[in-house]
């Protein structure tokens, strides 16, 4: 069986022989955390936890991008958008997320030019189209987005297009794994760790959040070979009391990253202080612009003013996305919530936990 496809890391026979193995291989009780939504929605989607042995417990992390990002962004990203000659862009998820009052969608249909790009380059290019317009781009995403979003600011530096800001909203995953490994209620054992963000950023920052925590980290992939891999990686590891950072997907990753992306990243962004949307501030777990990149920070070029935000009060997604509760646990999940109309963000995105339990009939807790 070729390995060089995506359909042989789906092989049933593969995934079955590593099923076997992670079955074999554990004795007792453990509570393993995949970071990342889309891990999260591919787990569900080929039922993987369903070939697990009882004692395993897989935890959905808070890896889902837009329902990490604050409501205060959120309202900024309002307030932004119905500004006179001002047309605000975002990634298409970002668009249905409800704020403490409204979405982007909503304020897109009662005037607001808002628009989907796939790219924040789209967005600077939109920008030299439309010199008599403010163009905004709502940086959101972790360590994924953040390369192409700083190559965007230099992009725009370079070319003298001013009328292009950001809203910087991007986060980082290791302060995340600090905070949840720090909080009381924590139940998290092992971490899988998203592949696509180590491939940015590598694995070598997470080698002391094991040994400080003594907490196994397995770097890991998307399909499902590759998700019951970092699974049994993650298994053999606290069965034998270890507690190392393990590479199952190094068809993608080194150690070291992508340094290019990296310097990128540090060139244009400086760690700082940020909201997490359920979670509460995480010190130094966003990236904010460098001084020299002030000049492109949309929260200095627009009057803006500081709203009270609240969640609506029968949405969980706190503890959905702190791994203390799942989706189904929720009152309001499959009532209240749906995806055609969503209370919070993990049942809008496309890597919310909520929306991958609706889709994949996870109703039972
Ligand atoms: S099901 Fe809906 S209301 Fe409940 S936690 Fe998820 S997003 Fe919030």
């Amino acid at each position: 069986m070729s390995m060089n496809t995506a359909t042989g890391f789906r092989s049933a026979e593969l995934t079955h022989q590593l099923a076997k193995k992670i079955q074999e291989s554990t004795t007792q009780p453990w509570h393993i955390m995949e970071i990342c939504g889309g891990q999260t929605h591919a787990i569900l989607q080929y039922g993987l936890d369903q070939l697990l042995p009882p004692e395993i417990t897989l935890i959905h992390g808070p890896g889902c991008p837009v329902c990490v990002t604050s409501l205060e962004a959120i309202e900024y990203a309002l307030q932004i958008s119905r500004q006179p000659d001002v047309i605000f862009t975002s990634f298409g998820d970002m668009l249905r997320v409800p704020g403490a009052r409204a979405s982007l969608f909503n304020t897109r249909a009662e005037g607001a030019d808002i628009r989907v790009v796939y790219s924040p380059l789209d967005a600077v290019k939109l920008a030299r189209n439309t010199p008599d317009k403010q163009v905004v781009f709502f940086a959101i995403g972790f360590e994924t987005t953040a390369p192409s979003i700083a190559a965007s600011i230099l992009h725009a530096e370079q070319n003298k297009v001013s009328n292009f800001s950001i809203l910087p909203a991007n986060v980082l995953v290791p302060p995340a794994m600090h905070a949840i490994l720090r909080n009381p209620d924590n139940r998290v054992q092992a971490f899988l760790a998203a592949g696509h963000v180590c491939a940015v950023m590598g694995y070598w920052e997470y080698e002391p959040i094991a040994a400080s925590y003594r907490v196994p980290i397995v770097v890991t992939g998307f399909e499902p070979a590759d998700l019951l891999q970092g699974i049994l990686m993650a298994v053999r590891q606290l069965e034998a009391g270890r507690c190392e950072v393990e590479n199952a997907y190094p068809r993608a990753v080194a150690r070291e990253g992508n340094p290019t992306a990296q310097r990128l990243i540090n060139q244009v962004f400086e760690p700082v202080d940020r909201q997490w949307r359920g979670i509460g501030l995480i010190p130094l777990s966003g990236l904010g612009l460098r001084q020299r990149y002030q000049v492109f920070n949309a929260l200095n070029r627009f009057p803006l003013a500081q709203e009270a935000t609240e969640e609506p009060g029968l949405c969980i997604a706190g503890q959905v996305l702190r791994g203390v509760a799942l989706p189904s646990q929720c009152p309001a999940f499959g009532r209240e919530c749906t995806p055609a109309s969503p209370l919070g963000a993990p049942m809008v995105s496309s890597e919310g936990a909520c929306a991958a339990y609706y889709r994949y009939k996870r109703v039972i807790a």
